[in-house]
């Protein structure tokens, strides 16, 4: 049985804190003006943001051993992270409310983000398991998967695939399964997001982020 289908179900809203100040604006998952994001910058701080986690694997490469590990896992994020929205972003002029997000990402097309797919199988090459933790929806679980299949993410690259099912906020949510994870003999070795709340708190591990100049998930 794939792991997606033990996955925890889901019903919680996303809170999202837009980039902009104004409280009364619609919440976006994507907030910022396409003319203001420089592309090229973007794809140069992902580049480096994985270097820099390539090295503390290389690290931890070299103080680890069969003795010390305990079921050492990395824990990815998915938006953002693994798969690129920006198709769907620009669908909207890159202002993307929460609600359009859910009500279509399973059936939009994420592109991936080949320096973190590299990533993710450099770990597990490393001897890492792989644990996805996402903020998505359990009802579009299924369908991650498929997207993530179709972008050289198989089933078999991950150990479990979380969806949010929850009402507490997606950190919260992320942050209780890490716990879950641990209480169940994993150590947690790496977490790789883009977003900080993902990165901080209990059982992160080494925090690996990685840019997003579109939005920022409270
Ligand atoms: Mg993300």
């Amino acid at each position: 049985m794939k792991q997606w289908m033990a996955i925890i179900s889901i019903t919680m809203l996303v809170s999202i804190s837009t980039m902009a100040k104004n409280s009364n604006q619609t919440p976006s998952r994507s907030a910022v003006k396409q003319s203001s994001i420089n592309l090229q910058a973007y794809q140069q701080e992902i580049a480096g943001s994985v270097e820099m986690c390539r090295s503390a694997l290389t690290h931890w490469q070299s103080k680890s051993t069969k003795k010390n590990r305990n079921k050492p896992i990395a824990i990815f994020d998915i938006d953002e992270t693994l798969l690129s929205n920006q198709a769907l972003m620009e669908k909207y002029n890159y202002k993307l409310t929460v609600d359009q997000f859910h009500a279509e990402v399973a059936s939009s097309h994420p592109v991936a983000i080949p320096k973190s797919r590299e990533l993710l199988h450099a770990m597990r090459k490393a001897g890492l398991e792989v644990v996805l933790i996402t903020g998505r929806k359990q009802g579009v679980c299924r369908k991650t998967a498929e997207q993530l299949q179709a972008n050289g993410i198989d089933s078999g690259d991950y150990i479990a695939l979380y969806c949010h099912n929850d009402n507490k906020r997606p950190a919260d949510y992320k942050a209780a399964v890490r716990q879950q994870l641990v209480d169940s003999g994993h150590t947690v070795i790496f977490s790789v997001s883009d977003q900080m709340g993902d990165l901080t708190g209990e059982h992160v591990g080494t925090p690996c982020q990685l840019p997003n100049p579109f939005y920022q998930v409270a």
